[in-house]
Formats: structure tokens, C-alpha cells, sequence
């Protein structure tokens, strides 16, 4: 299905009950369909600092499935070499929500492992997630110091034993990614656009960009979500190998996007801004900015190396609704700017359109 949905806001939870009826994820559902939850826990760091996955998210899915009659429900994640699985659930607050729910937490670091042959590779992969006839993926959307973005084809790396994690760095990373993406096929993604961080997959600069995505292409999504922190699917080599594996679709001009609350985009926070982000605000005139407009253009800066030109840039970049129906000199970002003397239009614009005018400059 070549379509994706987002919505903006603050309410996590509801947002994402909103979202999955919107989708009408319920017409995928029966009362026994058996459900794997799957979302980030790569580190026992909060989500408010951009790595894990926000436990209202999950909630709101819990709820959503209960409400359609769902009575067959895990969650299963291992986190990444080095990090104890119980301690990012406790810190996450993950222990907390099963007891709530009277669920399942399965710790895929101490799974049985199946073994499967594809494209030229053995891979190991957790037995749960064989075990299932609905598997929903949760991934956040942020950066990676290795792959440059992570979102639904990486997550699945929980997925894996931590053997094999070591063995995907060995082999090139990029590949048995992809791979891993053609034995295991979640039939639902559910993106945590909350406040990823653009560096590092560990988290430490949150950006709040409060939105969630959801849709049923992962490469569709993954090449749509790499534009919004600024890169061209192009530049992320498991999504190439996932097309040519056939794993989906890239993201193009008949791809449709369903907006939904575009109301609360207004919603940018300078909470928990981290001093890379602070001091890319610096570079900034913004004035009453939406927070995924406000997020696109600090994923850009941040892409764009041009923190390290900063003595070198004459006028702040202007961003925001109170800049609409003013002229202007100077580059600003988005529909409300287009009195500017440069600009990048959009509503929001994407990171990747805003580094090229930046580029361009
Ligand atoms: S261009 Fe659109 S997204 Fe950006 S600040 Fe204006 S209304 Fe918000």
C-alpha cells in the first residue's frame, strides 16, 4: 500500500489510537490474531532523550488491539551489545506497562535461535518472532553513526541474538539488514516520531518534531523518513539492497501522505535541548514554528555540517508562522517564509530539500 499517515501532537497515546483507526488497522485484526509488539529499547535511556521508544505509543496500541477483541499480545526486544535488556524496560518503563496490562515482556537476548538461508546468508533469528501471525513494528525515527538513519528495516536488529548482531557488523551491515527484511515482514510499522535524535542511535539530542507515522511499507517509509532528517534513500545502503530484494517501495510523487491534527503541529519545545542542538537554535530566527518544520530544519543544519560556519552566517535563518505575508531578506524555511529572499517551500519542507538550498548557497 503505497500510502502513509501521520499525525501531529503532544498526546502520544491518544495520537496513536487516533492513528490506527484512521489506517484501519482494525480490518486487519480477529479476535485470535496472535501479536508481537516490537519497539526500540536499544538502551536503558528514556525516551524524552531520543533513542527508545515512547511507552504511550505502545500503550496506545495495547488499548487499540484490546479494544478490537485481541486477546494474544506480547512485546519482545532485545537491546544492543552491552546493554542489559530488563534495565532499558525498567528505565523505559516497560515493566511497569505489562503489569498493567497483565502482558508478556519477552527478552529476546535469552530466545531460542531459528536458523534461515536467503540471498547467499545464514542468519540467526529469535524464535518469537516466528511464533506470531501479527507482528507491529515500533521504531523511532533517528541517526545512526554507522547506517545514518535508523527506523523500520533496522529495528528489526532486536530481532537477532546477540551473536548475530556481531556477525551483521562483520558482514557488512548494510545486507543482512536487508535481509533480515525479507524472512521477517511485520505487517504493521508504527514510527515514533516524537523527538529522535539526528547524531546518534543512543540518544543525548532529542529534536521534538511530535509526530507518529504509521503504514505497511517499510521501505516506503524508511526512503519517506530518511528525507525528513535529511538524506536520499540513495544514501542508506540497507534501503537500497531492500529494494532490490524486493522488500518494498521507495517513497515517489504517488506516494500519499494522510495528515492528520495538522492543528497541533505548532508545538515546538526548547525542553531538553541538548548543547548541539542549542547551538544550532543559535543560527536561527524562529518565530511561532511548527515542531516538524522546526525539527527538518535542525536535522539540516546538523547534516549540513554548518554549525562549524556559524561565525560565518550574516542572518538567521527565519522559520515560523509569524513570518507569513512579510517580506524579507535572507533564507527562510517553509510555506510561512515565502516573502523571504531565498526559501525552501513545504509544509513542512523536508531536511534533504532544505540541505540542498543550503547546498545551493
Ligand atoms: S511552513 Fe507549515 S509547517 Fe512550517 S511553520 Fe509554517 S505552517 Fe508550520
Amino acid at each position: 500500500m503505497s500510502m502513509i499517515d501521520i499525525i501531529y501532537g503532544t498526546k502520544i497515546l491518544e495520537m496513536t489510537y487516533e492513528l490506527l483507526r484512521a489506517a484501519a488497522v482494525d480490518n486487519l485484526l480477529r479476535v485470535d490474531t496472535n501479536v508481537v509488539i516490537k519497539p526500540n529499547l536499544v538502551v536503558a535511556k528514556p525516551a524524552n532523550e531520543g533513542a527508545t521508544t515512547h511507552i504511550e505509543i505502545v500503550e496506545g496500541i495495547i488499548r487499540f488491539l484490546k479494544d478490537c477483541g485481541v486477546v494474544k499480545l506480547v512485546i519482545a526486544e532485545g537491546s544492543w551489545l552491552g546493554e542489559n535488556t530488563g534495565r532499558a524496560v525498567s528505565c523505559c518503563g516497560y515493566d511497569v506497562l505489562v503489569k498493567r496490562y497483565g502482558l508478556k515482556f519477552i527478552d529476546t537476548k535469552k530466545d531460542k535461535v531459528v536458523k534461515k538461508n536467503m540471498h547467499g546468508l545464514e542468519l540467526g533469528i529469535c524464535a518469537t518472532f516466528f511464533e506470531n501471525d501479527f507482528l507491529i513494528n515500533v521504531p523511532v525515527l533517528k541517526g545512526h553513526c554507522q547506517t545514518k538513519i535508523t527506523c523500520c528495516l533496522k529495528n528489526l536488529k532486536g530481532c537477532i541474538p546477540d551473536s548475530e548482531k556481531r556477525h551483521y557488523h562483520n558482514i557488512g551491515l548494510h545486507k543482512p539488514i536487508a535481509v533480515l527484511n525479507t524472512i521477517l515482514k511485520p505487517n504493521l510499522h508504527v514510527i515514533d516520531g516524537i523527538c529522535g535524535d539526528p547524531t546518534f542511535e543512543e540518544g543525548g539530542n532529542p529534536v521534538a518534531a511530535n509526530r507518529i507515522l504509521i503504514g505497511f511499507d517499510p521501505v516506503l517509509l524508511d526512503s519517506y523518513c530518511a528525507g525528513l532528517i535529511g538524506y536520499l534513500p540513495d544514501e542508506i545502503g540497507y534501503i537500497r539492497y531492500a529494494k532490490e530484494y524486493n522488500v518494498g517501495n521507495l517513497f515517489n510523487e504517488n506516494t500519499k501522505i494522510r495528515e492528520y491534527r495538522k492543528e497541533n503541529r505548532p508545538q515546538t519545545t526548547s525542553r531538553n535541548q541538548s548543547q548541539l542542538v542549542q547551538e544550532l537554535t543559535q543560527l536561527i530566527d524562529e518565530r511561532n514554528a511548527c515542531s516538524a518544520c522546526y525539527a527538518a530544519l535542525i536535522f539540516a543544519l546538523n547534516k549540513s555540517g554548518i554549525r562549524n560556519l556559524g561565525k560565518r552566517i550574516s542572518e538567521k535563518i527565519k522559520i515560523g508562522q509569524d513570518f507569513r505575508n512579510e517580506k524579507a531578506t535572507g533564507l527562510g524555511i517553509g510555506d510561512c517564509t515565502k516573502g523571504c529572499r531565498h526559501n525552501v517551500a513545504g509544509c513542512p519542507p523536508s531536511a534533504i530539500d532544505i540541505i540542498q538550498v543550503l547546498k545551493r548557497m
